[in-house]
């Protein structure tokens, strides 16, 4: 496809929340490790509640969803990442506000000030071991394939390779954001929970593009 319809964004969210569902214990090991066991517990609680919404919403922009979305993570999610993602997604629906599909400029926007949002509230720079480690390289690749003129498949292939790589970068860092960072040294060899969860939704996106 070559934009991303309204309805393919409803799908990218209820997906989320099968795949969160799916993978609330291993996201919950992560933690473990790291933190304190419970990102996937965390995850998971908010998703159901944007499945929920999912069908409120479905014939809302995609800007409006996406907001929605978040201001659900937000009132639902306990922990550092549920104003984190929240945030993440509000800023996204800002900047995506009024739309009914998304073209490739968009949706590099869009995951921009999406990122922007995390920054600004969690204040985490790239190499602190957190999802900004996911997110960075996403929106990086994104905007390359922008100026190069990549196709949407060609770009959200690319999106998900950076993704990953930025994932496994996180596995040799310290932690020096949120509660692994009390570990100091002891987080090295463990791969960033929230990461993780932001690895996963860019999959699922690429997923949903690629169909
Ligand atoms: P909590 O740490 O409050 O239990 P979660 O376990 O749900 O919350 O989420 C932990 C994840 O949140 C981490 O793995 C990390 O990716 C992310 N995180 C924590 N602090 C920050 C921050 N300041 N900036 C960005 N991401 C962060
Ligand atoms: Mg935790
Ligand atoms: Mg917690």
């Amino acid at each position: 496809m070559n934009v991303i319809s309204q309805v393919s964004i409803n799908e990218w969210l209820k997906e989320i929340a099968v795949v969160m569902r799916q993978n609330k214990d291993y996201l919950s090991q992560l933690d473990a490790a790291i933190g304190d066991a419970d990102h996937g517990i965390n995850m998971d609680r908010g998703f159901q509640k944007v499945l929920i919404k999912t069908e409120t919403f479905a014939d809302q922009d995609i800007g409006a969803m996406l907001k929605n979305t978040g201001m659900t993570l937000i009132s639902s999610v306990g922990g550092a990442s549920g104003p984190l993602y929240g945030k993440f997604f509000m800023q996204m629906g800002m900047a995506l506000m009024g739309k009914m599909e998304l073209n490739l400029e968009d949706l590099s926007t869009g995951i921009s000030k999406g990122l922007d949002g995390v920054k600004g509230i969690g204040k985490a720079s790239v190499g602190d071991k957190t999802m900004v480690d996911v997110w960075t390289p996403v929106v990086e690749s994104l905007s390359e394939s922008v100026n190069q003129k990549d196709t949407l498949e060609i770009a959200s292939d690319k999106m998900v390779i950076a993704a990953d790589k930025g994932l496994k970068s996180t596995i040799n860092m310290i932690a020096r954001k949120g509660r692994a960072s009390y570990l100091g040294e002891r987080s090295i060899g463990h791969q960033d929970p929230g990461a993780t969860s932001s690895c996963f939704i860019v999959n699922i996106l690429q997923g949903i593009i690629v169909g």
